[in-house]
């Protein structure tokens, strides 16, 4: 059993007089290992050893500092399986689903590849006469990422590939019930030759994350997490005078029009429902179908969430993995408690699904609600779970109402044949990632990816353009020679 370490300023160190949590295997309670629950000293010592890296890194190229991702990446796809078995190890989503989310890691540093060009100012001569002006891009020093355990690889892919590409250096704190991917990605970081104290790892929770948010060291803050904890990252991390994106929870919705090719939409919504058994800030959570669409909409929806095969995600033929943890199974249940105490039809009950080979995971079986209204529990707050709500409405108008009043914004999809129906929608919807007959829209590495209301606090999104803008400061020379 591996006792996992902080890496601080090129050296693995083991953080004395803290906790360790001990942690297990979702899917079949193996234990795989503790992890530190570090505090305020790790997270000073990590600041410290950045900041003193820092002063050469920002000197190195930019192109001379690709290379190290461009290694980097070499070196995730060498270890591409490897990855994404301890993704499903520790978190539980099957081997596909993770081989996805490792995929979308590695296009994040392979973006950041072309740090070269995204970084570059513009100038503009004469801006008077014999006087010319110019931006240049520079980093600001010691950033630190806080990151969430649903996507152990990819989401700290969002952040510190970026950071370190314009010249900063980096302070990662994974998600502690996931830490293992994490700690694989910085060996594999640090095998491609990064410099010490350029990406530093800090293992650990609550305590962890005040220090970041509280040291004077550290310019600035990306989190993904849930709602009440990034608005209160985004809110104590500008206290102390910090840039910060804090991306939070989400109550996706998808509507269904009575046009759409129906066989596709469901399997399509399906995977969006009970994917990584519900744990996705894009998953779908209420489905919306509109007017003739909602007979033949719920009857094949369930149908199809009948026919998926609950176990643990290395055995093969397994389409749905368990939920992280015992904790979490609890409140995933008392959800679905709410939903019946509160008027909600179950057509579907995954409360009692078992898996006979794994008695200790942490499964619930797809669990499927009709009627549901948009003022009750189920209907209103994330639940991060493999539990659908199907509703009815009328007409489309009614459908983006009800999207509208949501108090998360983070993804919304529609299946339609209509183009005027789909602009209607993108136009109206006011949720910022949209899926047209997709039921994940999915984050893009060249593409900022956040959302808004409820479910993002901040205004520079994760990755694509916005990376470059949060992570860099825009320097203004004006000349006369
Ligand atoms: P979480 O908020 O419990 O934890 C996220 C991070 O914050 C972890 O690193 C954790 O150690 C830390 N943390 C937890 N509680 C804290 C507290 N009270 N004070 C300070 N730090 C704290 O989230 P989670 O359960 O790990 O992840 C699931 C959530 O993340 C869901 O709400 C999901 O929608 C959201 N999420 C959002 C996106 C997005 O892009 N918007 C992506 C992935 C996950």
């Amino acid at each position: 059993m591996t006792t996992l370490r902080n890496y601080i300023g090129g050296e693995w160190i083991a953080p004395g007089g803290v906790e360790f949590l001990d942690l297990t295997n979702p899917a079949t309670g193996e234990p795989l290992g503790k992890v530190p629950l570090s505090g305020n000293r790790a997270v000073h010592e990590a600041v410290a050893a950045a900041q003193g890296a820092f002063v050469k890194w920002r000197q190195v190229p930019p192109v001379v500092r690709a290379r190290y991702l461009f290694k980097l990446k070499y070196l995730m796809e060498e270890h591409f399986e490897e990855l994404a078995q301890t993704v499903t190890r520790e978190h539980g989503k099957t081997l596909d689903e993770s081989r996805g989310s490792v995929r979308r890691g590695i296009e994040n540093v392979e973006h950041a590849c072309g740090i070269p060009a995204l970084m570059m100012g513009k100038t503009l001569e004469d801006v008077a006469s014999g006087i010319d002006c110019e931006y240049v891009r520079q980093p600001l020093g010691v950033f630190a990422a806080i990151t969430p355990f649903n996507f152990p690889a990819m989401v700290p892919c969002w952040f510190w590939p970026y950071a370190i590409a314009t010249g900063n250096t980096f302070i990662l704190k994974p998600s502690e019930q996931v830490p293992f991917s994490s700690t694989r990605i910085v060996e594999l970081a640090i095998e491609a030759g990064l410099p010490a104290g350029v990406l530093n790892l800090v293992h650990g929770g609550k305590e962890a994350v005040t220090a970041i948010l509280q040291h004077p060291g550290i310019a600035g803050v990306s989190f993904v997490g849930s709602s009440p904890v990034a608005k209160y990252v985004y809110q104590e991390a500008a206290k102390y005078g910090k840039r910060v994106q804090a991306l939070g929870g989400a109550k996706n919705h998808v509507i269904v029009m009575p046009d759409a090719d129906m066989d596709r939409a469901v399997s399509n919504i399906s995977e969006s429902l009970f994917g990584c058994a519900g744990q996705r800030c894009l998953a779908g959570s209420v489905v919306v179908a509109a007017g003739k669409a909602y007979e033949p909409f719920r009857d094949k929806l369930l149908d199809n969430a009948r026919s998926l095969r609950l176990g643990y995600g290395l055995d093969p033929d397994v389409t749905m993995g368990p939920v992280i943890s015992a904790k979490h199974k609890e409140k995933v249940l008392s959800y679905v408690e709410a939903g019946r105490k509160e008027g909600a039809t179950m057509l579907l009950d995954g409360r009692a699904s078992r898996v006979e080979k794994h008695p200790r995971g942490h499964f619930i079986g797809p669990t499927v609600f009709d009627g549901v209204q948009p003022d009750m529990t189920i209907g209103k707050e994330e639940i991060f779970g493999p539990v659908a709500s199907v509703t009815h409405v009328s007409n489309l108008d009614e459908g983006i109402e009800m999207v509208r009043a949501s108090g998360f914004a983070n993804a919304t999809s529609i299946f339609t044949q209509s183009g005027k129906a789909a602009r209607e929608f993108r136009y109206r919807v006011g949720v910022s990632m949209i899926g047209v007959n997709i039921g994940v829209a999915a984050p893009m590495a060249m593409f900022p990816f956040g959302g808004t209301k409820g479910s993002f606090f901040g205004d520079l999104k994760a990755h694509g353009g916005d990376a470059i803008e949060f992570y860099t400061d825009k320097k203004v020379v004006i000349s006369r020679w």
